[in-house]
């Protein structure tokens, strides 16, 4: 299985790539969590990538494509991924798609979560995060068993700070104009295939096993 979850930020990439890691034993790959643990570390690329997170803004694509084909590389391109975040500009799939013919490889899909703007505007800004171990939670939604706490690993929930209003404009904003256009990109390409995201979460995980058998992808 390799795949793209394509879609805007609070789609439910995230949460869905999770689970189905899980139960496949295949790797996530989620952009996003990469370069926050690199700004944890304070590595050369977590220092460059900060401000540009906190503004809601996409990281350069050259530092972006190294660190997506590294972590590819690493996983293994024969065990199966989930990309998640990634690729989110004509560029990055541009490298992707050349990075993956180079080592022999392709996609198998891309799976767009499409979901209304209301929903992906709750959604980030009712998500608190792990501050520990990044799980996901939300404060009505997904709501965790002790307030403020994570059920995972008892670490501290916390508010990303690309989640406060006024970033998640901007990010939705970027969205728009750096990332939609790969819609149709991948479409041309006969990979794209669509889920409504804003489905509950049993029910579209339902909705992608179905996908899956149906295009024969094997996990
Ligand atoms: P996410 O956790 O996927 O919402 O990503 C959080 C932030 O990380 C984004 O708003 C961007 O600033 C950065 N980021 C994640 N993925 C990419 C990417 N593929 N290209 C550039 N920046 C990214």
């Amino acid at each position: 299985m390799r795949l793209v979850f394509f879609g805007p930020p609070g789609a439910g990439k995230g949460t869905h790539a999770r689970i189905l890691t899980e139960k496949y034993q295949i790797r996530q790959l989620a952009t996003g969590d990469i370069l926050r643990q690199h700004i944890k570390d304070q590595t050369v690329l977590g220092k460059k990538a900060k401000d540009i997170i906190e503004r809601g803004e996409l990281v350069p694509d050259a530092l972006v494509n190294a660190m997506m084909s590294d972590e590819i590389r690493k996983s293994g391109l024969e065990k199966g991924f989930i990309l998640d975040g990634y690729p989110r500009t004509v560029g990055q799939a541009d490298a992707l798609g050349e990075f993956l013919k180079d080592e022999g490889s392709s996609l198998d899909g891309v799976i767009n979560f499409r979901t209304p703007e209301s929903i992906l505007v709750d959604r980030l800004s009712g998500r608190r995060v792990c501050s520990k171990c990044g799980a996901n939670f939300h404060i009505r939604n997904i709501p965790s068993k002790k307030e403020g706490v994570c059920d995972l690993c008892s670490g501290e929930l916390i508010q990303r700070k690309d989640d406060m209003p006024e970033t998640v404009q901007h990010r939705l904003e970027t969205y728009e104009k750096q990332t939609k256009p790969l819609i149709e990109y991948y479409e041309q390409k006969g990979l794209l295939y669509s889920v409504a995201g804003e489905k509950d979460i049993p029910e579209l995980q339902n909705e992608l096993k179905e996908l899956f058998e149906r295009l024969n992808i094997k996990v």
